[in-house]
């Protein structure tokens, strides 16, 4: 059994290029007792993975050069040499950019394709959305009555998060994104009270007109000028969840800070970055929870599909260049 993976070749350094991945052909090795062999039938590329092709230390291990890039994946199991994973069941996985993979039957998790699709489970349902709900319920201790600001609002993390402050009780939550289709898109299917396109003027100016009494929740996925702006923004005890900072992931100079941290002092605010992998703890709450709010409609989601395993590198180049609509995902 033959299978294609997208490898990566060389270490980007500021805008990733097509040159720095190489689709190639490999040779399965036989499946050992344990291992499930899988068909992929969709695969993530995710803001993070830019930071793995980097070699600069970090929370994870970088990405290996000349092997394929993991992430998350979702698939279909062919053959099973494994005790409780079934040929024909979903199973979730992380060794990413590949049409078929073998995988280590304790590295799945068998999802329920019947309750959600495949896609679900690595969006809403998936590591997204667990952050989404982590980040605002435990970092920022989200409150019913808060103002909520939320950047990257018309993706996988930020359009969740919108959607959960309202479900928890926000009295108004606010978002940017860089297009007035995705400002649509959030006020209208998503139900954000108001959003801006961050490229239409200053965020400061635009987030005082939006949110004119302030913010006391504010989910930071893009860093830069967005901080900035909410912390000029964030009221009395306020909360900064810092989940991402996709403004400064290709910058080759260290980002200029906020210069009003200052405002910390008077607004007695907290700002605080966390990552997902600690929150595991939440995911089976958080997937009830979620659950109940598909059904009932207060959550809502789109997905933005490329085809083909050999535009999975324009797939991730279209997340960081603002391509997508909700999750970016790749059908191989
Ligand atoms: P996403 O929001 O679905 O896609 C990325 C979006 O970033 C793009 O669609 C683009 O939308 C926006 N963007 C790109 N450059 C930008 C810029 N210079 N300024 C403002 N926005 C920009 O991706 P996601 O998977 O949901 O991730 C969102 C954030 O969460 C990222 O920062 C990611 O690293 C972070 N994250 C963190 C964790 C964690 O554990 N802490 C876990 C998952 C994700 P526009 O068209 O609106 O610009």
């Amino acid at each position: 059994m033959r299978a294609r993976e997208v490898v990566l070749r060389s270490r980007p350094v500021g805008w990733p290029v097509p040159g720095d991945f190489e689709l190639v052909e490999r040779e399965l090795p036989p499946l050992h007792d344990g291992q499930v062999l899988v068909r992929n039938e969709v695969l993530s590329v995710d803001p993070y993975m830019r930071g793995r092709m980097s070699d600069a230390k970090s929370y994870a291990a970088p990405y290996a050069l000349d092997e394929a890039m993991h992430g998350g994946a979702v698939g279909v199991v062919e053959e099973s040499h494994a005790d409780g994973v079934d040929v024909g069941d979903h199973v979730l996985h992380a060794l990413g950019w590949r049409d078929v993979a073998v995988v280590d039957h304790r590295s799945v998790r068998v999802v329920d394709t019947s309750a959600a699709s495949a896609s679900a489970y690595l969006g809403v349902l998936g590591m997204p959305g667990l952050t989404a709900y982590a980040g605002l319920t435990r970092i920022a201790a989200l409150a019913p009555g808060d103002v909520v600001f939320v950047s990257g609002a018309a993706g996988a993390v930020g359009g969740t998060a919108g959607q959960i402050a309202r479900a928890l009780g926000a009295a108004r939550v606010v978002g940017s994104a860089g297009s007035a289709e995705k400002v649509a898109y959030v006020t209208g299917e998503l139900g954000f009270d108001a959003a801006f396109n961050y490229h239409d003027g200053k965020v400061s100016r635009q987030l005082r007109e939006a949110a004119p009494e302030g913010v006391d929740v504010y989910f930071d996925n893009v860093g830069g000028e967005h901080l900035e702006a909410a912390i000029g923004s964030l009221r009395r005890d306020g909360r900064i969840a810092i989940c991402g900072a996709i403004s400064a992931y290709n910058a080759t100079e260290p980002a200029p800070g906020p210069k009003n941290l200052s405002r910390l002092v008077q607004t007695r605010g907290r700002i605080q970055g966390f990552l997902v992998s600690d929150h595991q703890d939440l995911a089976e709450e958080y997937w009830g929870r979620a659950g109940g709010w598909l059904a009932d409609g207060s959550l809502r989601f789109r997905e933005t599909f490329v085809d083909g395993l050999g535009h999975a590198v324009d797939a991730f180049l279209g997340l960081l260049h603002g391509e997508n609509i909700g999750k970016m995902l790749v059908r191989p």
